[in-house]
């Protein structure tokens, strides 16, 4: 069994790990840039690194990482989400350093990182999928000639792409030319690899994905599906598990073909695999993710079943503890994306101190954080400062629950995506439980709330004051 953990990680998934190894007994390594001296999963592990001045670089930087793997005692190491959790490099220097990588094999993320391989794959196995390019595209003309035999709209999209970018719906053959060079070069600056193919455009579909879990002697199950439709700019924001807009039968096509698919690659680890449901109630494999995901948590609440220890159990050679016919789930589970930003000035990161911070409590309420009161945002990561996921039995009552989580959520100091997110509660669609990935785009009106002042204003002026006198 796995003793001691280096969390190649930050923020709230690396503190999301500590906590898993701490109640396995497994001792936790925190790895920190200059930036994030005072960031939560450094005060939360049994040991920590300075991985130096520059704030990404050593995050990045695989040979180091796994040298203080080693340096540090661990046999284990976690790559949580982001960062290097895709990068098949720091499978296969963890593999020849005897380090456990905690994951699938570096031959399964390079071949699913690349989407065009990931399709072959799936292809191979039986699966739909959203029909497209064959290979990378080569040129402007090669583009424009598949284009026309699937019919616009078509999406353009960065081979080894991933969170929402290099991703550009083309209406036509005018939008198609611009915006070829557009995405070979955000793939380019983004990812490190230029390659883009095209894929048909499903319009206004429903992102529903499945959660599996595969062990070394070839089980593999699923644990449901997510609805992750509520998406700004192909990013996620809400997520619901499972999908409100699924019926029985299909929830279990769709848990079914997911197992296939990971079982097609021989799949070991927690891993996910994205589908796009249109509007014939048709699903297409859109992608795998071979990694822990921002939105397991919803998964979690539903199946009692915690994701991280099984990953970790599974990395150490155990078998899986579950068979399909165990695993059920209760109720509703959302999960709202805490984003530090102006969703009043297009979503705009709106980094600083945080003067104040309540997380939210009562009934069916989980906060994954990686803020305190005091505590500074650095501006050199991603915005999400916080997931707040809710639970109840029924689609309205945990439609409740989030209104009211969100409203005893304090945090000032920073502008925030809660008040927004309070406007989608309300709104009849959401409510109804019938919405697509167009809704944010179709919703501009949402981001037109009034902001409340603080409840508390001189409370949170004395408690900024402090942790400003305190250097916090
Ligand atoms: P999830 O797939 O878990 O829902 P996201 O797509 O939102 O999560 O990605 C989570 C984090 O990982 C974000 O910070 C995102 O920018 C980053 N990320 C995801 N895929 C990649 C990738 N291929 N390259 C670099 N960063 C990535
Ligand atoms: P990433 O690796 O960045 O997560 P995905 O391939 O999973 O990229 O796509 C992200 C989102 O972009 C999807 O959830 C969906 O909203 C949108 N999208 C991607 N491909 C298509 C498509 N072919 N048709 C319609 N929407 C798409
Ligand atoms: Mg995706």
């Amino acid at each position: 069994m796995i003793k001691k953990i280096l969390i190649a990680n930050r923020g709230e998934i690396a503190v999301r790990i500590v906590r898993a190894c701490s109640e396995m007994g497994i001792k936790s390594v925190a790895i920190y840039s200059d930036a994030d001296r005072h960031a939560l999963h450094v005060k939360k592990a049994d040991e920590s690194y300075n991985i130096g001045s520059d704030p990404v670089i050593g995050y990045l930087n695989a040979h180091n990482l796994v040298n203080l793997a080693v340096a540090s005692g661990c046999d284990a190491l976690h790559p949580g989400y982001g960062f290097l959790s895709e990068n098949p490099v720091l499978a296969e220097i963890c593999a020849k350093r005897d380090i456990i990588f905690i994951g699938p094999s570096a031959e399964v993320i390079q071949q699913m990182g690349d989407k065009i391989e990931a399709r072959k794959a799936m292809i191979a196995a039986g699966i739909p999928v959203i029909p497209g390019s064959e290979h990378n595209l080569e040129s402007v003309e090669e583009a424009c000639e598949l284009a026309k035999n699937i019919g616009y709209p078509v999406m353009l999209k960065a081979t080894n792409g991933g969170g929402g970018r290099g991703i550009r719906r083309c209406n036509s053959e005018e939008e198609l030319i611009p915006n070829y060079d557009r995405v070979v070069s955000e793939a380019g600056k983004a990812f490190g690899k230029p390659e883009v193919f095209l894929e048909k455009c499903i319009v206004n579909p429903k992102h529903i994905e499945v959660q599996i879990l595969g062990d070394r002697f070839g089980n593999v199950v699923h644990l449901f599906e997510r609805d992750c439709s509520i998406q700004r700019r192909n990013q996620k924001l809400i997520e619901i598990a499972p999908s409100p807009q699924l019926s029985d039968s299909q929830r279990r096509y769709i848990g079914d073909l997911a197992v296939e698919a990971a079982k097609a690659v021989s799949y070991v680890n927690a891993g996910t695999v994205e589908f796009l449901l249109d509007s014939d109630n048709q699903f297409y494999f859109m992608e795998m993710n071979t990694r822990l995901q921002v939105e397991h948590t919803i998964t979690e609440t539903i199946t009692g079943i915690d994701i991280v220890q099984e990953q970790i159990r599974i990395a150490s050679g155990l078998p899986l503890q579950y068979k399909q016919e165990d695993i059920r789930h209760w109720g509703y589970a959302m999960e709202f994306r805490i984003n530090a930003e102006d969703p009043k000035n297009g979503f705009l990161p709106s980094f600083g101190r945080i003067t104040r911070y309540y997380a939210p409590g009562g009934p069916g309420v989980r906060t994954d954080a990686a803020m305190y009161s005091g505590y500074v945002i650095p501006p050199y990561y991603d915005s999400m400062c916080a997931k707040l996921t809710v639970w109840n039995l029924t689609w309205e009552s945990v439609v409740e629950r989030g209104r009211r989580a969100l409203d005893d959520m304090v945090v000032y100091g920073v502008k925030t995506t809660i008040p927004y997110y309070q406007e989608i509660l309300q709104h009849k669609e959401f409510r109804a439980g019938t919405f697509d990935t167009s809704f944010v785009e179709m919703h501009p009106e949402l981001t037109h709330y009034v902001v409340k002042p603080p409840k508390d204003r001189l409370a949170a002026a004395i408690s900024a004051a402090i942790a400003a006198h305190l250097g916090l």
